[in-house]
């Protein structure tokens, strides 16, 4: 899941809201002066010395453009184990081959750290127009929804294109099934149809609830993902259906044909599964107690392959730090890779994370999620409440990869899985890719490896290469000034 935009968003109206009781309390005036776009902080000049990283990165980049290392390995994840949800025995068997193939590479500290996670399955479902026309509709059903009753529900449509069209509906879609039409804008806002749509439209009454995929395009591919539930509110089985299905719904609605619907499901949680962190290193040989920690997460949902979501992310760590061994490039600090589990549906892998490792979070200097996708990268995210200092280091780190056109360190960044570890005050960033095609795919059967371009996935690992040697194997430390 790209939680990106979502993860920007709620900084941002944290941010907002501090600098708003911050500066109502010092100036009564300040609220008439605020700008919905403040002004950027000018950064302080840059207190690291890149240039003699230059041979390093020009090495590390043609090594990475040369090799068909990382794509092998993906297609082996992809074509040989397959999609892998929490719980699953595909999830495990994908846990089994990274720390063999990890101690194959004769990386350091190679090891699976249990955490119990959410074990959530599907089961068969389906979704039928009864009125006006029978057919078979496309839908997927929602991650940690309930399932029906085996004859299923059948009730009448109601369809609206977002929240205050159903509140003023209020009482009247009672005992219906509510459609969100809702077109994409962008992840993060739309999203919010998917994660509380279902309990939103019980508080009414609704007895199901049917949501648009949050994608821009479609061609009749359904997109699951993670639900969450109101405790307030009745539990309604919820399903996304693809955006022609959507607007097939509107259409019989606005004519006045009021449609009938039978949704099926299946979908259930068993008690939880043992899971577990992937963990290798590229050991420092001078500050080893310090890290830079990179990754993704292992786990997927449970259709397509899980290709960009997030195995791509997850093997552009892995060969990073294979490359730099095979290079002969060990660094002053530690490079951690940390392929995290359950972050689709429950973020189990990133808690246990930092719970397993409190005492160590002190010593990351940096953590770096890569969960957009493997497409052509463009640089770095840096969270917005990195230091001045750090965001000028990095920024003149990423000079080194100019040559890729990936020097680009953008206003904010992080990661669902290192989330829990950024709120106890790692700094936090994401490898930032070209977005362009990412929910055309993200959570379908889609998400294959024909969608990865082999090019575009060694660019990114030259560009995770370059940026985590460089900060692990800083003379000076990342905060440091000129
Ligand atoms: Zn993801």
């Amino acid at each position: 899941m790209r939680c990106l935009k979502l993860f920007a968003l709620v900084s941002t109206l944290i941010l907002s809201f501090l600098f708003h009781s911050t500066a109502q309390t010092q100036n009564p005036t300040a609220q008439a002066l605020a700008t919905p776009t403040p002004t950027p902080v000018p950064l302080p000049p840059p207190g690291v010395k890149v240039d003699r990283y230059r041979a390093a990165a020009a090495r590390i980049i043609g090594a990475a453009l040369t090799s068909d290392h990382a794509y092998a390995r993906l297609a082996h994840l992809t074509d040989h184990i397959g999609n892998r949800l929490s719980g699953s025995s595909n999830l495990d068997r994908a846990i089994e081959w990274a720390v063999a193939e990890m101690k194959r590479d004769g990386l350091d500290n190679v090891r699976a750290e249990k955490v119990m996670v959410p074990h959530w399955v599907r089961g068969d479902e389906s979704l039928e127009l009864l009125t006006p026309v029978p057919r078979k509709l496309q839908m997927l059903g929602l991650g940690n929804s309930v399932g029906t009753s085996p004859e299923g529900i059948s009730a009448e449509a109601v369809v609206v294109r977002d929240f205050g069209e159903l509140d003023r509906l209020g009482e009247q879609v009672r005992g219906k099934i509510v459609v969100y039409n809702a077109p994409f804008t962008s992840y993060g806002a739309t999203v919010a149809y998917r994660m509380q749509g279902a309990s939103r439209a019980a508080r009414y009454g609704a007895v199901a609830a049917l949501v648009r995929s949050i994608t821009p395009v479609s061609l009749q591919t359904p997109h699951t993902g993670a639900m969450a539930y109101d405790p307030a509110q009745p539990q309604i089985p919820t399903a996304a259906v693809t955006i022609e299905v959507a607007e097939l719904l509107q259409r019989l609605n606005d004519r006045g044909e009021h449609p009938t619907l039978r949704l099926k499901m299946e979908a259930k949680f068993l008690p939880d599964a043992e899971s577990a962190n992937v963990i290798a290193e590229l050991r420092g040989s001078e500050r080893p107690d310090e890290i830079v920690l990179i990754g993704g997460h292992f786990d997927s949902w449970d259709v397509g392959q899980g290709a960009h979501d997030d195995g791509g992310g997850c093997i552009v760590a892995w060969e990073t730090i294979r490359l730099l061994k095979e290079l002969g490039l060990k660094p002053r600090r530690t490079i951690r890779v940390v392929l995290f589990t359950n972050e689709e549906n429950g973020t189990r892998g990133g808690n246990g994370y930092r719970d397993a490792h409190r005492a160590e979070i002190p010593k990351h200097v940096l953590a770096i999620e890569s969960d957009s996708g493997v497409y052509r990268p463009e640089g770095f995210g840096l969270a917005a409440t990195a230091p001045p200092q750090v965001r000028a280091n990095l920024l003149e780190i990423a000079k080194l990869l100019a040559g890729i056109d990936a020097a680009g360190i953008g206003a904010n960044g992080g990661g669902t899985d290192i989330g829990p570890i950024m709120r106890e005050g790692v700094i936090g960033a994401s490898l930032d890719v070209d977005g362009a095609h990412y929910f055309d795919i993200h959570h379908t059967q889609a998400d294959t490896l024909d969608k990865v371009n082999p090019r575009e996935l060694a660019l990114c690992v030259a560009t995770m290469a370059v940026m985590a040697y460089t900060v692990a194997d800083l003379p000076e430390n990342l905060a440091d000034r000129r």
